[in-house]
């Protein structure tokens, strides 16, 4: 059997593609070799939006349209919303009664995000249990790896306290998920800050060529560069981290060698960047608009993933309530 492995998304619009080449790329890869469940976590959209949810219901369609485009395959993979597995809230529910509030209280993110998003008051029970549910999310399909980056890295050492302690009390019911870290790969904005939605500095996924190029073309650059003549440092340049990402070997050192010897322009060196995007992105972007022209067939999906994933989370909530004395299921 392949070793199982979650991961989720909240649903906050469209990604972008700081996100494809972080996460998605790894987790479509990831799917010839694991069982994958990959989750749109509607309700830890709910932990920080709860004034005005209104955007939610496209957001699922826009992730999960995302998610399709890039190769997620409802035929190998389980792709669901949170929400339609209820059985996560009964477990977070139950977990929260073994989990002393300092655990919560102690995650890095807790205080960094209340200060980030000072405008909105995330004194909330819900915004501080957001790790536990996220405990619940990965638990309840016992898997055993979370694919994440770095900076996840102490919410699964907290899932993994959380489990230690849970199967402490009431016996072996789950195992400890191991953080599957994804290798780290630079994606830029177009202002030369980290790719983030929140910088407004994104190329999204869903972008097609025309957009890619209005803003791609205005970038910033190395800033030595101010004529053409002038030799530039690709280590140092936003658009030669792209050039890594997105470009062939062959076409990474053309651009290295003509930047340093003044040999090409910035313009050039976009456009030969776009090329290799466009290339890379082109058929992406036609899956999704074909999908995003059938919306239902995209719900459907999405329906049907988490019919599968609650018949998998139900069995384990049946362990759970046994272990924890509180299944009145006729013997
Ligand atoms: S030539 Fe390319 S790598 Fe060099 S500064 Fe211009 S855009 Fe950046």
């Amino acid at each position: 059997m392949k070793p199982r492995i979650l991961s989720g998304v909240r649903p906050t619009g469209p990604a972008h593609l700081g996100n494809y080449m972080g996460a998605f790329d790894n987790w479509a890869r990831l799917q010839d070799s694991h069982d994958c469940f990959f989750t749109i976590v509607d309700w830890h959209s709910l932990t920080t939006d709860y004034a005005d949810p209104s955007a939610i219901r496209q957001n699922v369609l826009e992730v999960a349209l995302d998610w399709l485009a890039v190769g997620l395959d409802p035929a190998r993979s389980t792709l669901f919303v949170q929400s339609l597995v209820p059985e996560h809230a009964e477990l977070h529910l139950l977990l929260s009664m073994v989990v002393p509030v300092p655990w919560l209280e102690r995650v890095p993110t807790y205080k960094e995000q209340q200060q980030q998003l000072s405008e909105k008051d995330l004194s909330t029970y819900g915004f501080l249990g957001y790790p536990l549910l996220q405990t619940a999310d990965i638990v309840i399909y016992k898997a055993s790896a979370v694919p994440v980056g770095e900076d996840q890295v102490p919410h699964i050492e907290l899932s993994r306290e959380i489990v230690r302690r849970f199967n402490a009390l009431y016996g072996e019911v789950f195992p400890e998920p191991q953080a599957l870290l994804t290798q780290a790969r630079r994606i830029p904005g177009t202002d030369g800050r980290k790719m983030s939605k929140s910088y407004g500095n994104a190329i999204d996924i869903k972008d097609g060529a025309d957009t890619i190029q209005a803003k791609v073309r205005p970038m910033i650059t190395d800033p030595a560069r101010k004529r053409r003549s002038d030799p530039g440092n690709p280590d140092i340049c936003p658009v030669f981290d792209l050039h890594k990402a997105f470009s062939t070997k062959e076409t990474q050192a053309w651009a290295a060698a003509g930047c340093r010897s003044a040999s090409i322009g910035c313009l050039d060196c976009k456009a030969r960047l776009i090329d290799h995007m466009l290339e890379r992105l082109g058929p992406i972007h036609a899956r999704r608009t074909e999908y995003a022209s059938r919306p239902d067939t995209v719900w459907d999906i999405l329906i049907e993933g988490s019919r599968k994933a609650r018949a998998v989370a139900q069995t384990t909530m049946d362990e759970v309530r046994a272990a924890m004395k509180i299944s009145y299921r006729k013997p």
